[in-house]
């Protein structure tokens, strides 16, 4: 099996890659890859909006990738959007070769309130797996416990666990049979 890149997109902290690392070896079996960090291209910045173009931090990192079929995670501290929505936890294609996960949402500070290392870590686990599963073929689950049930909000990513439902399960096995 191949491992999954990491691509920081700029400056992270180390506990974050070591979550993902531990996440992604938990739940796909799969070592990772981390490869030096990217820059945020100057055409996702949306200055009126104070955030990242979702959409064009993926544009701007495929060609980067490295020849073959290994997926990619890409991490980033900035808020994101895309155009039809105020924001996004991140962003991945059913089926894609990118995910795309922003930390700024998932820190509680965001929000007002004091830092929570072990809140941010377990909600940064939980949109990973959630991105990752998309690029693993998975679809959104009605299963408000599946960890590929729709968060819109930060209290619907907490309420979520960080396990696939047993449907999921099954289709992300069969794809990482294959990967
Ligand atoms: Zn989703
Ligand atoms: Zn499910």
């Amino acid at each position: 099996m191949s491992a999954l890149l990491v691509i920081p997109a700029g400056t992270l902290e180390s506990w974050v890659i070591d979550t993902v690392k531990q996440a992604v070896h938990v739940r796909f079996g799969m070592e990772i890859q981390l490869l030096d960090p990217t820059t945020i291209p100057e055409e996702a910045k949306n200055e009126s909006r104070r955030q990242i173009e979702a959409t064009q931090v993926m544009r701007g990192v495929l060609p980067e990738l490295p020849a073959g079929k290994q997926r990619a995670v890409v991490l980033l501290d900035e808020d994101l959007f895309i155009p039809m929505l105020t924001f996004v936890f991140g962003l991945a294609q059913v089926g894609g070769r990118v995910a795309l996960v922003s930390l700024a949402r998932l820190r509680q500070e965001y929000y007002g309130l004091p830092a929570n290392p072990d809140v941010v870590r377990t909600r940064l686990v939980k949109e990973v797996l959630h991105e990752l599963g998309h690029t693993f073929g998975l679809v959104h689950c009605p299963d408000i416990r599946c960890v590929m049930s729709v968060a819109n909000t930060v209290q619907h990513v907490d309420q979520k666990s960080s396990e696939f439902c047993g449907g999921c399960r099954s289709v992300l096995d069969d794809a990482l049979r294959t990967t």
